[in-house]
């Protein structure tokens, strides 16, 4: 397991645009159909993508605009790598890279023993270059945490400089979870709710989002 950090403070932000707020809604209700459920998971993931992405730094560049040259901000050039937790990672992942289309991206197969409710990894394939990127993990549902601190275990063992995660609903269990083993991390999202079922299912939650993104149930 890695190093402890218990120098920082835990970062969990809550995106309250109300365009967020308003698209979570609609997923939520349970007689949303697939196609409108997973657009909308499309746009949040951009939404959330944009604070995610918040504090990439910029360097004043030389730009002639059509009356003169200036000194303007664009980006450093910072490596980044979108890492989606499959399945339903791949909802969010689509809207952030509409963002960032040149992000390297890499995937994680992992799935829940329904008994122990433990992340079982299946399925990993990273860019070579993990090493010198900045890791976006995106997975929708931060329940228990389990599966949110596989993968970053993983992401940290295989070097990535920092990782953020990026979920549509968080669990208190799940946010208290990762942020108990890694407080280095900030997580982004769109809700944090009230607890997890005896299932370790979010409550209110919007149900299994990986069946109700590819219509699987
Ligand atoms: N995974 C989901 O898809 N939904 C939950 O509520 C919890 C975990």
């Amino acid at each position: 397991m890695p190093e402890l950090r218990p120098d920082l403070r835990p970062d969990l932000r809550i995106v309250d645009h109300p365009l967020v707020q308003h698209k979570l809604s609609l997923m939520r209700a349970h007689d949303t159909p697939t196609g409108m459920f997973r657009q909308l998971m499309r746009e949040i993931g951009l939404l959330l993508g944009y604070e995610a992405t918040r504090d990439l730094p910029l360097v004043d560049t030389e730009i002639d605009t059509p009356l003169e040259r200036a000194r303007l901000p664009v980006l450093s050039g910072k490596k980044l790598c979108l890492v989606s937790i499959l399945r339903a990672g791949n909802g969010l992942l689509d809207g952030i890279l509409e963002l960032v289309p040149s992000a390297r991206v890499g995937h994680i197969g992992l799935y829940r023993d329904p008994r122990t409710l433990q992340a079982i990894e299946y399925y990993l394939k990273l860019p070579d270059d993990l090493a010198e990127r900045d890791a976006i993990l995106v997975d929708p549902m931060l329940a228990t945490g389990n599966s949110a601190v596989a993968a970053i275990s993983r992401l940290i063992e295989l070097k990535a400089r920092s990782v953020k995660f990026v979920c549509l609903v968080a669990a208190p269990e799940g946010v208290a979870r990762v942020h108990g083993v890694f407080p280095e991390v900030t997580i982004v999202s769109a809700a944090l709710d009230r607890c997890l079922d005896e299932h370790g299912y979010i409550l209110p939650g919007l149900g299994d989002a990986g069946d109700r993104l590819f219509g699987t149930k």
